[in-house]
């Protein structure tokens, strides 16, 4: 893998003499206390600012901070007048625009595309306080304010929408983020690397539109720049004898194999516009000047074979140790993709968390609760980025599939800073964990290999014999943790990786005697192997070891303990007699679900694509023999599934019987300990349509609408009022 500059190595900007601000600036009166004239970066956000390294403006903030640039922040700004944009004045290099922590679509509507009634990243849980496509829409008002300021987005919403996506809310193809926004520069991925470079290269005078080379970027450019080879994959080839794609095994160049062939636009290799520079580009992309092309905009939007095949190339251009540049035309214009971000070492990341956080939420917000503050103030992160490569996850694309470790004295240190200065704290650390709980320290055994490695898992379909698994390291530093003077319980609440875990009897025994209070979430997703494989999740039968495990250690440590499993319904691949079987296991384990989970379908992701294409990208996708996919599309049958995963509920069971007979399962209603549901009905029960009562009372009679599909002016903007 290509070696990076360090990020902490960069000469810093002069405007470090001001030093780090106590928190950073909301307003121009705070400006003005730190002696600033003007900030050199906005960062506008959809969330409301908490400095805390669990949200992303902060850490990106910081970041820039530390390079000795004045970063400003505009958090959830009323998006229907570009004069909140202008709040700080103009930016000195650009603006960054991100959504928050989520997607705000994902934020904004449930998986039956409802409205939600709350907001955790908002002040007392306020909805409605950033627009949809929110990256859409605050690019637009920063445009609006300073025509000509550089526009850089990012954030989770930009990342997963930075080619032609699959947007489930909308039901269609849209294009690519970059398109919309008109952004100048699109950053994917963990930020740090590439932001830092994007600000110091504009403040020593680069243009840009000359930024064309920096890992973990994406952007517009009119051609492909005249020294690039272009690698066609912008048709399926489906001849008899294609050598298989298949992700088994390292096959650096099945894809050239698979998918090669012509396809190259006319024009290709002409420079223009925004390429007119790339010839100066001595950036870490040049050693390999090969860009492979992805379906058009146009061809995935209308065919969805062919997007279930972009799907997979991008997926598997999705290392950063073989990764290549990827294109996909929309229109007139080229999406360029770089390589994703190399990832941050461990000094580099103890650098990101070391950064002078206030921990807390900005005094602008006084009182007001933020649910996500609380949930993270008393947790550590110890790590980035997850190999689980879960096909329903977004984690594995936006952070990556090599884990990224902090040191164990950066984390000992962040301890001890919540216990000596964050405010309620009662000794009880709530969680020490990342994505995944127990992927610390973990890796491929060889870095050669991982750095040609095409899989989209080191664990499924079994643990790859690559895979160092020892959780040595993890119980060393669980052991250092509850032994801090001060520090009276360490929870663990980050998922766990129980594959990963029943390999390791110490870490279990460890984890069960010292960790767990009560209750253990972990998410086998499904019990049946159709599902399970879709989701690239292991088999039951590994929760079942481990649950064996688990209460082997909780009886010999003495304690009352319980598994609490979680699953989804509906997701691609499931059929409804895979979710009959889930319901029987759950009454046979004596397990009743509250809330349950319905698949959503998010951008970018690999379910997303077997849920609108119908193929599989998991296997090499062809225009004919394709392995095909059923999903449950209608919301008569999503709510038939989920209601399997409330069984106990009656408000489900006549939507239960009329399936069971319609299935030919009439033999599993009665009264028996052997039926699942009942032949009776308790009185006023069953009306609500198979809601369940808990999400019957909340959300009954809702229409499910968008903003964008009221009639407005802009998008993101209010709808106009009728003439009168
Ligand atoms: S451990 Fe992971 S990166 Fe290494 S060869 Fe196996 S699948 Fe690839």
């Amino acid at each position: 893998m290509d070696s990076a500059k360090p990020i902490f190595s960069y000469r810093r900007y002069w405007a470090h003499r001001f030093g780090p601000a106590p928190m950073l600036p909301m307003s121009r009166a705070e400006m003005e206390a730190l002696g600033w004239d003007s900030c050199d970066i906005i960062v506008v956000t959809g969330d409301a600012y908490v400095d805390h390294p669990s949200f992303g403006m902060a850490v990106i903030g910081r970041a820039l901070e530390a390079q000795g640039f004045r970063v400003g922040i505009i958090a959830q700004p009323d998006w229907s007048d570009a004069k909140a944009f202008a709040a700080l004045g103009k930016p000195n290099l650009f603006f960054g625009v991100t959504a928050g922590n989520m997607d705000s679509m994902v934020n904004r509507y449930t998986s039956d595309r409802r409205i939600r009634h709350n907001d955790s990243y908002t002040p007392n849980d306020e909805p409605g306080k950033r627009p949809d496509r929110a990256v859409i829409v605050y690019s637009q008002r920063c445009r609006e304010a300073f025509r000509d300021t550089p526009i850089v987005i990012g954030g989770i919403e930009a990342s997963l929408r930075r080619i032609a996506h699959y947007d489930y809310w909308s039901d269609k193809v849209r294009r690519s983020v970059l398109v919309d926004s008109r952004a100048d520069l699109l950053v994917f991925g963990n930020g740090e690397r590439a932001i830092i470079d994007i600000a110091h290269r504009l403040a020593k005078g680069q243009a840009i539109g000359h930024l064309d080379d920096i890992r973990g970027t994406a952007f517009l450019r009119n051609a492909v720049p005249g020294d690039w080879t272009v690698e066609a994959s912008d048709h399926l080839d489906d001849e008899p004898g294609v050598p298989d794609a298949g992700w088994e095994g390292i096959r650096e160049n099945a894809l050239e194999k698979a998918f090669g062939g012509t396809g190259v636009p006319a024009g290709e290799g002409a420079h223009a516009g925004r390429d007119a520079g790339a010839a100066d580009s001595k950036g870490d992309t040049d050693s390999n000047r090969t860009v492979v092309r992805l379906p058009a905009f146009e061809q995935v939007r209308d065919d969805p074979v062919l997007y279930a095949h972009a799907s997979r190339l991008l997926h598997r251009e999705s290392n950063p140790g073989n990764a290549r540049p990827l294109i996909q035309r929309h229109g007139d214009k080229e999406v360029w993709l770089n390589p994703p971000p190399i990832p941050l070492t461990t000094p580099e990341m103890d650098g990101v968390y070391d950064l002078p956080y206030a921990r807390a939420p900005h005094p602008a917000y006084g009182e007001a609760k933020i649910a996500a503050w609380d949930m993270i103030r008393f947790s550590v992160n110890i790590m980035r980025g997850c190999f689980g490569g879960c096909s329903f996850c977004s984690i594995t694309e936006h952070e990556g599939r090599i884990i990224q470790n902090r040191s164990e004295a950066s984390i000992i240190k962040e301890l001890e800073n919540i216990r000596d200065k964050t405010r309620g704290f009662t000794g009880i650390i709530s969680d020490l964990g990342g994505p995944t709980a127990n992927m610390y320290r973990l890796a491929c055994k060889d870095r050669k290999t991982e750095s040609l490695c095409r899989r989209p898992s080191c664990v499924f379909p079994d643990i790859c014999k690559n895979l160092n698994t020892d959780h040595t390291p993890l119980i060393e530093l669980y052991r250092k943790a509850r032994a801090l003077p001060g520090i009276k319980k360490v929870h663990i609440a980050s998922g766990l990786r129980y594959d990963l875990a029943v390999r390791n009897p110490a870490y279990v025994k460890e984890l069960v005697t010292h960790h767990v209070g009560g209750y253990l979430k972990i998410a086998p997703e499904h019990t049946e192997a159709g599902p399970l494989a879709k989701m690239m999740k292991p088999g039951i039968g590994t929760y079942d070891a481990f649950k064996a495990m688990f209460d082997k250690f909780a009886r010999e440590a003495g304690k009352e303990l319980y598994l609490i499993p979680y699953f989804i319904a509906a997701h691609p691949g499931t059929t409804d007699e895979d979710m009959m079987n889930l319901a029987l296991w759950l009454k046979r384990n004596g397990y009743r679900a509250d809330q349950v989970q319905t698949f959503l379908p998010s951008p970018m992701s690999l379910s997303a694509a077997m849920y609108y294409s119908g193929r599989n990208p998991l296997r090499p996708v062809r225009r004919n023999g394709s392995e095909e996919v059923v999903t449950a599309k209608g919301l008569k049958q999503r709510r038939l599934h989920k209601a399997f995963l409330r069984y106990h509920d009656a408000e489900n069971w006549p939507m239960l019987r009329e399936a069971l007979k319609r299935m030919g399962r009439a033999d599993l209603i009665g009264p028996g300990k052997h039926h699942l549901i009942p032949n009776w009905q308790p009185a006023g029960t069953g009306l609500s349509g198979g809601e369940g009562v808990r999400a019957g009372r909340k959300h009954g009679g809702q229409k499910f609408y968008t903003q964008q599909t009221t009639q407005s002016r802009r998008p993101g903007l209010p709808a106009r009022k009728k003439d009168a």
